[in-house]
């Protein structure tokens, strides 16, 4: 364990040389931080030897908890090969394995893996690929049909399908102009309409702009089931299914980005199959290695791999990729993460422990500041607001979500929230006894907020 003196010392260090993601500098040199050092199952300890509850699955990553012996042991197996090699031009035994892996847990006639190693670039990469595809089928279709609320990373060409303002407005004349049309946040329905009785009209958005564009639209893209970044905001059911039904009328590409919902997040291996619906082109990345390593994939039909083949001096090859693309570290702990994820039981308990946050869940309506829980499998978020009538939003001034995640850092997990949204992400094996003990933290620092003692 760390010494008290070099925590000290580290925090120092951090403060004077390192700029940190999403974090607004200032707050973070005025407040004291946590400096993980280890990790065993499902805690993060610190370098006082404090442990935490890892609330949030090390950013919506981890799957079979830290320090698994086995996904340990494939890596090691694979240090003792090679760490790396290049994919432009060759091949690696991991990344092999693995897309034959990839291709049999997918959504039906995704056959096709193209490696590379994070979820925004999965992102990029399908849009290219989109677009370069109706290039190779003669059509000239410049553009793209976005979701309000949708988040699909932080690249310039992700950020330019993303919409989610307080993110990506900044960067707007930066962005790719697309068309953007309604999600559906029935707490907050776009329509103003009131749940429940949804008949999900605001996807007549999406068919008319459909009918109006058609020609120029390359695909729409959409996060199946939850908009994750957004604060978990939870699809109605049969919305899916009629994206796919609209895409397919209108001959459009469907792009489905499970960067967050992949692998066994919501209670199936992938979101997709709640509707039993396949997208054209799909994006995963964070689960892919249960939490250890950069990978992410972008899965594709054959239809448009083949679009891409011709001869050499045609230049239909598709110029993308990057220095660590297909890491054979990588690949081999995804080997290993999904075959544990395989195994019988596992999903099985993923539904057990989706139950039981769901009970668990149930008693936070009786909190003042709580307005609406949304949950799909393990990934939940509570949307806390200033007035449960009239859904009055917080202001973000009162840095609700930062009170509420500091309060639960005392109480030994670690929360991160999406604005005024609490996210309870845990690793998918968490225990019903750590499953309990982060339901009663989370509710203690609500409670704590709405009582002003945080
Ligand atoms: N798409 C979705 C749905 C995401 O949730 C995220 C990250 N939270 C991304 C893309 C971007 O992934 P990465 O941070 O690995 O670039």
């Amino acid at each position: 364990m760390t010494h008290r003196d070099d925590t000290s010392k580290l925090r120092e260090l951090d403060r004077k040389h390192i700029w940190h993601p999403f974090t607004q500098m200032q707050d973070w040199r005025e407040n004291d931080f946590l400096i993980i050092e280890r990790g065993k199952g499902s805690y993060l300890y610190d370098t006082e030897g404090k442990k935490y509850l890892d609330g949030v699955s090390s950013l919506w990553v981890n799957v079979h908890g830290h320090r698994k012996k086995e996904l340990d042991r494939a890596m090691k197996r694979q240090l003792g090969l090679v760490a790396h090699s290049t994919f432009l031009g060759l091949s690696n035994v991991p990344a092999i394995r693995l897309a034959e892996e990839l291709v049999g847990i997918a959504p039906a006639g995704l056959n096709k893996v193209y490696y590379s190693d994070n979820g925004s670039t999965a992102v990029e990469i399908a849009l290219k690929m989109a677009y370069q595809y109706w290039q190779h089928r003669g059509k000239k279709k410049n553009t793209f049909i976005t979701f309000t609320n949708a988040y699909h990373g932080d690249t310039i060409g992700s950020v330019s399908v993303g919409g989610i303002d307080i993110f990506h407005q900044i960067f707007q004349p930066l962005l790719f102009p697309t068309h953007r049309t309604h999600s559906p946040y029935c707490y907050r329905c776009p329509l103003g309409k009131s749940h429940p009785g949804c008949r999900l009209d605001c996807l007549d958005q999406l068919d008319g702009l459909l009918r109006e564009e058609s020609e120029e639209i390359a695909a729409v893209i959409l996060e199946p089931e939850v908009q994750g970044a957004a604060g978990m905001i939870t699809q109605p059911e049969g919305f899916v299914r009629r994206v796919r039904d609209i895409c397919d009328r209108h001959q459009t590409l469907l792009i489905f980005d499970e960067v967050a919902t992949g692998f066994g997040r919501t209670g199936k291996m992938f979101a997709s199959e709640h509707s039993g619906v396949s997208p054209d082109l799909l994006a995963v990345a964070k689960g892919i290695t249960g939490g250890y390593l950069p990978l992410a994939a972008t899965l594709v039909r054959d239809e448009i791999y083949e679009a891409f083949l011709g001869k050499y001096e045609e230049n239909k090859a598709f110029f993308h990729g990057h220095t660590y693309t297909a890491n054979p570290l990588a690949c081999e702990v995804a080997r290993e993460n999904i075959r544990l994820l395989k195994e019988d039981h596992f999903l099985d308990q993923v539904a057990d422990r989706a139950c039981l946050l769901a009970e668990g869940l149930g008693r936070f309506q009786e909190l003042t500041s709580v307005g609406q829980i949304r949950q799909r499998g393990l990934m939940a978020g509570i949307e806390l607001v200033a007035d449960k009538t009239t859904k009055e939003e917080i202001p973000s001034r009162d840095k609700a979500g930062i009170r509420v995640i500091r309060k639960a850092r005392e109480l030994g997990a670690i929360l991160r929230p999406l604005g005024n949204a609490i996210v309870l992400m845990p690793p998918l094996s968490i225990s019903r006894r750590e499953l309990k003990k982060l339901l009663e933290i989370a509710f203690a620092s609500i409670r704590a907020f709405e009582r002003g003692d945080v």
